[in-house]
C-alpha cells in the first residue's frame, strides 16, 4: 500500500527513462539499472565507516580508485577516496589544498585563497564558504574557457590551490589544463582538475579517436581530480572518486580524533557512517560495463550530441554555445525575436525537463545514451517552441521566463540572493512547501515576485533606474523588508 503511494508520487516525477529529462540522471538500460540496484541492495545496511568490519567494502573502494586512477592515466602513486559525490570530492580536494597550505607557512595568518574560473561549479565556492577560504574568480574567454593570463594574475601569495574543469558544466568546455598545470608547477601551486562531469566519458571519448587536449594524471603539475561515477560512470547515486598525485597530499584531506570517549576515530572523508551501497555498486557499476560497455555509451551518446548539435543549428534563431568538448549542448538564441527562457517554459509544458543558465542566457542539455531515442522528438519540439515564442513575443514577459529573465538581468546580486534565501525558508519551513516559481505574488513574497507583480514588464526598467544606488532602490521600493 505504502510503496503503491510512493510509485504514484514517483509517476509525477520527471521522465527520465524516456529520455526526457537533460540532467540529474544518468541511466544507461533497464538490465544495467536492475543489476545496479541488486548491487547496491547487497550491501544496504553495511558501513564503511569501519573498514577491519566491512573490509569488502575497503577492498572495494580501493579497487574503484585504483580503476579510476588508471583510466584518468595515474601511475602507482596516485591515491584517493570514493565519497558521496562531486560535491564531497571538491569539499575534500579544497580542504586537503588548505591544509597544505597552513602546513608549509606555519606562520601564515591571513585567509587562504582559491583561484578558478567563473565557469567553475559551486561547490568550489561552497567549500571556500564553508572552510573560510576566498575564491578569486577568474574571467572566461570568448569561447568559454578561463583566461591564462588573467588566471595568472589572480594567484599571490595567498592562494591555496588553482582550478580549473575538465570540461566545465555550463558550456561544456575544457579549460587549458596544461598551459595552467605548467604554471602551477612552476609556482608549486597545488592544482585540482575538476572532472566530476567529464572523468568517466573524455578517457574514452579520447579511446574513440576525438581530438581533445590532455586535463587528466599526464599533465604535470595536475596534483589532483574529482570525477564522478555516479554520473558517466552510470552508477548508483552517491559515488565519486577524489584522487590525488601521491599521499603527501592526499594526507591532508584525513580526519583523526584520539581523545573521544567513543573511541579513536579516523575520518576520510566528510561523512561518519559511510553507505555500503554506493561504494558496491559503483563498483559492480565499473566491472560489469567494462571498457567495451564504456566505449559504446559514449559512441552512442556522442551520436545524439551530434546529432542535437546539428538540429539546433538548423532552426533558425538559435545557436550552440561552446559544447566542443563532451556530452554537452548549450542552446541560446541569437535573435532578438526568441527569448531562450521562453522556448524552455514551451519545452517544459510539453513534458521535458531542462536547465535554464544565465550570462549568457541559454539552456543546457547534459546528453546520455538513453538520450538518443528521444532527440527526434526533441528537435521537433523545440523548433515547434521557437516558432510558438517567435509568433507570441509576449510570452517573454510571461511565467518563469519573466522570473528568470528578470533574476539573470537583475544587478543587484544581494536582492536576488535575499529574495532565493526567502524561498529557501518557504521550502525547508514547517509548511515545506514547493515554491510557486511564476505564480501570483503573495503577501509574503519575496522581492523579487513583488516587483513583478507591482510593475509587470517595467520591473527591468525600474531597477536599472536605480543601479547606482541601493540605498534609492530601498527608498523607491518601501514594501522591501
Ligand atoms: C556534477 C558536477 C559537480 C558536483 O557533483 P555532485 O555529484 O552534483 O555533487 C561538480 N563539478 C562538475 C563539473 C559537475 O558536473
Amino acid at each position: 500500500m505504502l510503496l503503491e503511494q510512493m510509485r504514484e508520487l514517483r509517476d509525477q516525477d520527471g521522465n527520465w527513462r524516456q529520455g526526457r529529462t537533460w540532467s540529474l540522471v544518468y541511466y544507461a538500460d533497464e538490465a544495467h539499472y536492475e543489476f545496479l540496484k541488486e548491487a547496491h541492495n547487497t550491501f544496504f545496511s553495511e558501513n564503511g565507516l569501519n573498514p577491519m568490519v566491512f573490509q569488502s567494502l575497503k577492498r572495494m573502494e580501493s579497487e574503484v580508485v585504483r580503476m579510476s586512477a588508471a583510466m584518468l592515466h595515474g601511475d602507482a602513486q596516485v591515491v584517493g577516496t570514493m565519497t558521496s559525490g562531486g560535491t564531497e570530492s571538491i569539499l575534500m580536494a579544497v580542504k586537503a589544498a588548505r591544509e597544505r597550505f597552513k602546513k608549509k607557512r606555519f606562520i601564515f595568518n591571513g585567509q587562504p585563497e582559491l583561484v578558478a574560473p567563473k565557469s567553475i561549479h559551486v561547490a568550489f565556492g561552497k567549500a571556500a564558504h564553508y572552510f573560510g577560504m576566498k575564491v578569486r574568480y577568474v574571467e572566461l574567454g570568448e569561447d568559454f574557457r578561463v583566461n591564462v593570463e588573467a588566471l595568472k594574475r589572480a594567484v599571490n601569495r595567498n592562494t591555496a590551490l588553482i582550478a580549473a574543469s575538465a570540461p566545465q558544466y555550463a558550456h561544456g568546455v575544457i579549460d587549458p589544463i596544461e598551459a595552467i598545470g605548467a604554471f602551477a608547477k612552476k609556482e608549486d601551486i597545488p592544482f585540482h582538475v575538476d572532472a566530476c562531469f567529464g572523468g568517466f566519458f573524455l578517457p574514452w571519448m579520447e579511446k574513440l579517436g576525438y581530438d581533445l587536449p590532455l586535463f587528466d594524471f599526464r599533465v604535470p603539475g595536475v596534483t589532483s581530480i574529482s570525477a564522478d561515477v555516479h554520473k558517466y560512470g552510470y552508477a548508483a547515486k552517491g559515488a565519486s572518486v577524489v584522487l590525488y598525485r601521491d599521499m603527501s597530499y592526499l594526507k591532508h584531506q584525513f580526519y583523526v580524533s584520539t581523545d573521544w570517549p567513543g573511541g579513536i576515530y579516523p575520518s576520510p572523508t566528510v561523512a561518519g557512517t559511510r553507505p555500503g551501497g554506493p561504494i558496491a555498486a559503483a563498483w559492480a557499476a565499473m566491472k560489469a560495463i567494462g571498457e567495451e560497455g564504456y566505449l559504446e555509451l559514449t559512441r552512442k551518446t556522442m551520436e545524439a550530441v551530434e546529432a542535437l548539435q546539428t538540429g539546433v543549428r538548423r532552426i533558425e534563431g538559435l545557436k550552440v554555445l561552446g559544447s566542443t568538448d563532451g556530452p554537452v549542448v548549450c542552446v541560446a538564441s541569437k535573435s532578438p525575436e526568441i527569448d531562450i527562457y521562453a522556448v524552455v517554459d514551451q519545452l517544459n509544458a510539453k513534458g521535458w525537463n531542462l536547465d535554464r543558465q544565465q550570462n549568457p542566457n541559454s539552456f543546457h542539455l547534459s546528453v546520455t545514451a538513453n538520450h538518443l531515442q528521444a532527440v527526434p522528438a526533441f528537435l521537433e519540439d523545440l523548433e515547434e517552441a521557437v516558432a510558438h515564442v517567435r509568433a507570441h513575443p509576449e510570452l517573454k514577459s510571461e511565467g518563469q521566463a519573466a522570473m528568470y529573465g528578470m533574476i539573470a538581468k537583475i544587478p543587484f546580486r544581494g536582492a536576488v540572493k535575499f529574495s532565493v534565501h526567502k524561498i529557501m525558508e518557504g521550502m525547508y519551513g514547517p509548511e515545506g512547501k514547493v515554491p510557486d516559481l511564476g505564480g501570483e505574488a503573495g503577501e509574503d513574497d519575496d522581492l523579487i515576485l513583488q516587483l513583478m507583480d507591482k510593475y509587470g514588464d517595467r520591473a527591468m526598467e525600474v531597477l536599472e533606474k536605480f543601479e547606482s544606488s541601493k540605498e534609492k532602490l530601498k527608498e523607491a521600493l518601501p514594501w522591501m523588508r
